[in-house]
């Protein structure tokens, strides 16, 4: 469904990204993990055009996304945003709107479907994501872990084909942090195709079809958490362990 080609990036030209090839295929949940500084979140950023590439391709579903070079209002690129979804460290939320307004905003800036029917999907979204008590409250009375469920239901409102999460749980409260995993490993039981970039090993390895180990901008490893977990000895194998201690 998402294909990466040779990505590269470098910044005060230091290299970050070093020709990234990725494949996700429907339904495949990804996780990418890695040191600090590895290009994690700079890969995700420049999937659906947050950052800009100095080199390579995006497809989705077999159509070019995005490429190096591309201006930002290329029209084919804004007519298919929609369906990237991304869910940011930090939320995101607009501050002065309510939950459910908040949810409401892009698809009718994007879809042409009627008001009552609109916010009766956003409901049921907040509702699969355990929210739909807190529909007319505002993001500053709820807690982080509420605010990133809400930013789940926001993105499942656009019916992306993939959803790309930026170290979702890192701005969080340890007690805070599984809610919002459980809302994650529950839409990977649904089927839905998602590319985690999480620094959680326990998580990434038991709800992840795929391991994405990347050091120095290159992926080093791309494997089923089952091999991943029979390469002993291995970098990744002692950066796992590290983490998980
Ligand atoms: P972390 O786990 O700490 O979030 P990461 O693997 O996600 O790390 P990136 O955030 O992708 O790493 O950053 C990779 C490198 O690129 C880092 O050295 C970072 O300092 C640098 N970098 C990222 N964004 C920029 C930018 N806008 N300008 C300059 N350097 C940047």
């Amino acid at each position: 469904i998402l294909e990466v080609n040779g990505m590269t990036k470098a910044f005060d030209g230091k290299c970050v990204l070093d020709g990234i090839h990725l494949a996700v295929h429907p339904g495949e949940v990804i996780s990418i993990i890695g040191p600090s500084g590895s290009g994690k979140t700079t890969l995700i950023r420049m999937i659906n055009g947050l950052e800009q590439m100095d080199k390579g391709e995006v497809f989705l579903s077999g159509r070019s996304f995005i490429h190096a070079g591309q201006p930002d209002y290329a029209l084919p690129w804004r007519t298919q945003i929609t369906k990237i979804g991304m869910v940011f460290q930090g939320f995101n939320l607009f501050p002065h709107k309510s939950v459910i307004d908040n949810l409401m905003l892009a698809p009718r800036l994007h879809f042409n479907e009627d008001p009552r029917t609109l916010r009766q999907h956003c409901l049921a979204m907040l509702d699969k994501v355990g929210m739909l008590e807190h529909a007319y409250k505002y993001p500053h009375q709820l807690s982080g872990g509420q605010q990133q469920r809400v930013a789940i239901a926001r993105t499942l409102v656009m019916k992306p084909s993939i959803i790309l999460f930026d170290e979702p749980t890192s701005a969080l409260d340890p007690e805070r942090v599984a809610e919002v995993l459980d809302v994650i490993a529950r839409l990977a039981q649904e089927g839905i195709t998602m590319l985690i970039v999480t620094h959680e090993m326990k998580f990434a390895f038991s709800v992840s079809d795929r391991v994405v180990f990347m050091e120095n901008g290159h992926i080093a490893v791309d494997a089923p958490p089952a091999e991943i977990r029979q390469m002993t000895g291995s970098r990744i194998h002692a950066f796992v362990n590290d983490i998980a201690m």
